[in-house]
């Protein structure tokens, strides 16, 4: 097991991701009192102020909002799509889809970290 990337500046808002094989999970911390999750270190829950514990997400999850950018980012060749999905039971997290949106409750996986640290997702389900 290893967190990718090894190193993050401070204030990067992506979470942790982690490789297991060819499985990859979000990593964050859950809060013992009201099941909050959280990606960014906390010390206490920010709903409900109740202890926090270390834990990892479902790599699966429903896409809430994506769109295709089309402007220079860094580390970033346009055109590239980002969605934002909400994990099983988890948060929600930013991930790179490519160059295709996808449509608002498509089911999507992570699937991979990039050196940088975007997280990347594939469709796994068409929307119905
Ligand atoms: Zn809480």
């Amino acid at each position: 097991m290893s967190s990718l990337p090894a190193e993050r500046s401070p204030g990067d808002p992506r979470p942790r991701a982690e490789r297991h094989g060819s499985e990859v999970t979000v990593a964050g911390w859950r809060c013992r009192d009201c099941a909050h999750p959280v990606t960014q270190p906390v010390l206490r829950c920010p709903a409900c102020r109740g202890e926090v514990d270390e834990t990892t997400f479902a790599s699966e999850g429903e896409v809430w909002a994506s769109t295709c950018l089309r402007v220079r980012v860094p580390g970033h060749e346009p055109p590239f799509a980002v969605a934002y999905v909400v994990l099983d039971g988890g948060p929600r997290v930013l991930v790179h889809t490519g160059v295709t949106p996808l449509a608002p409750g498509t089911r999507a996986r992570v699937v991979d970290v990039t050196p940088d640290g975007d997280l990347v997702a594939e469709q796994i389900e068409e929307v119905v």
